[in-house]
């Protein structure tokens, strides 16, 4: 029996509610607590009948008050942006959420916070320039350096560097990422968690100009202009990434000198894909012929255009007639002739007969037109940013390369010539240097 508790306003601890789905098992193990502890404190003789809505306190946590609840990080925030935005210690922060490794704070990872903590006051945040200290800034912010200290929990005015948001007393209705330099006003990471084969999307605001690229699963992006103070970065995801955890990284340089070097983990998931047997000619799998035609293929996508020529969804790549009808699905896993399942298949297949009409999904520039003995008759389409589409196996190709085309333009006939085992039209799209599920660029406005 648990004589503290009772008779008391205040329970000696922050309350977990508990939801649908939840056991006792569960809630000690997400708190770090034994069940034998937790029973106790909270008067539960059978473990195994807990009501939904049973407000249980946690104990071990006596610097914490309130109802906690869960949130998603975002990208940009950390341990010690988060400790100053809710006013809890590092510490605490990290033994209320078990955080033991850099990956425990991915984007979109659930963190556990008192409820009322969410009700703070956001503050403005104010980064130092490179060389200068807090005294300084403090001085050109108006802004008593004392009560910055306080604010943002410093022992002493050394404890900063250059690009470091700080919180000043000026309260402000915008939130931001409190990691990041105060100059990034916003940032958001589109699509969480990643799959195999899915888009990335960046968008970021920056007060003043930038000169900053992002990383994922190794490769480098660029941010172009968009409107006004936005940035947007775009990268595919390769089909065949290994799943797990991987840093997305923002560097560079701010207009103003500010150096950003911020990585936060972020998980890709693997993709639901099937497994295809195929039978097919075998000089079109062979690497005499295929490794001159990848290293060809992989040099027309390398540039990425800083104009944007599309514009929302990617349109229809064949007749009406044909929507839906897919005899094989992007990132199915494949085996040409017995081999085993170390091919992908790199696009959407689209139903067709040959001589059917062929259009582009969006607008932009031709910069391939010819045969390919994998490929066959290939068209090349440059979108903009980085973004390009491909159209193989055609009966015939009804453009030339430099040729300015517009969103559902004819632009050859479906065929079956190259690598086939019937007429179909092949459509891929590449973003930045990989290809990714074209599905998602028919159903979903990109950027
Ligand atoms: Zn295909």
């Amino acid at each position: 029996m648990n004589t503290a508790r009772a008779q008391e306003d205040q329970p000696p601890g922050p309350v977990y509610v508990v939801q649908e789905g939840d056991s006792i098992w569960g809630i000690a193990q997400r708190f770090n607590v034994s069940v034998t502890e937790l029973s106790r404190l909270n008067d539960i003789s059978d473990p195994g009948q807990l009501a939904i809505g049973t407000n249980l306190v946690i104990p071990g946590l006596d610097d914490v008050q309130g109802i906690l609840v869960t949130g998603a990080v975002s990208y940009g925030e950390n341990l010690r942006s988060l400790s100053r935005r809710y006013k809890i210690s590092e510490d605490t922060l990290a033994r209320l959420n078990r955080i033991i490794t850099p990956a425990s704070l991915f984007v979109g990872s659930n963190i556990i916070l008192p409820e009322e903590s969410f009700d703070q006051p956001v503050r403005q945040r104010v980064s130092p320039a490179p060389g200068e200290s807090l005294l300084e800034l403090a001085v050109k912010q108006n802004l008593n350096p004392w009560n910055l200290m306080t604010i943002n929990e410093m022992q002493g005015s050394w404890e900063t560097y250059a690009g470091e948001s700080l919180l000043t007393p000026t309260v402000t209705s915008v939130d931001t990422p409190g990691g990041l330099p105060a100059a990034i006003t916003n940032i958001e990471v589109e699509t969480v968690p990643l799959i195999q084969g899915s888009t990335l999307v960046v968008r970021m605001q920056v007060q003043g100009g930038m000169d900053l690229t992002g990383t994922i699963t190794d490769h480098m992006f660029p941010f172009f202009h968009d409107v006004e103070r936005t940035y947007i970065g775009i990268q595919g995801i390769h089909a065949m990434a290994q799943p797990g955890f991987f840093p997305l990284i923002i560097r560079g340089n701010l207009d103003d000198g500010t150096p950003v070097s911020y990585s936060q983990w972020i998980y890709v998931r693997a993709g639901d894909f099937t497994f295809e047997r195929l039978e097919v000619p075998p000089e079109t799998i062979d690497p005499e012929n295929t490794r001159p035609e990848e290293e060809l293929w992989e040099s027309l996508m390398v540039a990425a255009t800083s104009e944007r020529m599309w514009d929302g969804l990617f349109a229809l790549p064949v007749s009406p007639l044909f929507a839906e009808c897919y005899p094989s699905l992007y990132g199915n896993r494949r085996s040409y002739n017995g081999s085993p399942f170390n091919y992908f298949h790199s696009g959407l297949d689209f139903c067709g007969g040959v001589g059917q009409d062929v259009y582009a999904v969006g607008a932009g520039v031709v910069v391939f037109a010819d045969f390919l003995t994998v490929r066959g008759n290939s068209t090349v389409i440059d979108h903009g940013w980085g973004v390009y589409s491909a159209y193989m196996h055609q009966s015939e190709i009804q453009v030339e390369v430099g040729e300015q085309v517009e969103a559902g333009q004819l632009i050859g006939l479906v065929g079956a010539t190259g690598r086939v085992t019937g007429s179909h039209l092949h459509l891929e799209v590449i973003v930045n240097g990989v290809q990714v599920d074209p599905l998602d660029w028919l159903e979903r406005e990109f950027p």
